[in-house]
């Protein structure tokens, strides 16, 4: 059978931790191994503190996570409503980053590439961005 969440919660990056247990726990129903649940983590990680510190540049405003299990798959949605992107593309590619001044590496995108199944971002400057991820 599937099983369905939503998360709402405030742009804080204190509230990293919290997104990143959640779906850990969300995901226990699959039986994962500890290297899924770890690779999970690492991946919303990323699209979590992308939304805080690029979508909302530091405001605090929501972010919206939806989880599905359906078989033996979890399918993660993490949406943002701030600035967006003009070329995800770009984005994506491995040590791209927009804020080399606030020690960001660029790899966000590509640990989420690496450790999911599947990774797709949608993006429109000025309305947000969406990352949906398969494991
Ligand atoms: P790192 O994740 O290694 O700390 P980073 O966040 O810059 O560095 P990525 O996570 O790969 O690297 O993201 C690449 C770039 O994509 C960011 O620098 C930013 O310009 C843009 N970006 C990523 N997520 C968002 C988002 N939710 N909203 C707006 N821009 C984003
Ligand atoms: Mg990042």
């Amino acid at each position: 059978h599937t099983n369905e969440m939503e998360l709402i919660f405030d742009s804080r990056s204190s509230n990293e931790s919290f997104a990143r247990v959640t779906v850990a726990a969300f995901m226990t129903s699959l039986n994962p191994t500890v290297e899924e649940v770890s690779d999970v983590k690492t991946a919303v990680s990323e699209a979590v503190t992308n939304a805080i510190i690029h979508g909302y540049e530091g405001e605090v405003h929501s972010i919206f996570i939806h989880g599905r299990t359906q078989g033996s798959t979890l399918f993660l949605t993490i949406r943002d409503e701030g600035v967006g992107m003009e070329n995800v593309q770009q984005a994506m590619e491995p040590l791209y980053t927009t804020k080399p001044e606030l020690d960001r590496s660029g790899m966000g995108f590509s640990f989420m590439e690496a450790f999911m199944d599947k990774l797709e971002v949608e993006s429109e400057p000025g309305k947000g961005t969406t990352v949906k991820m398969e494991k």
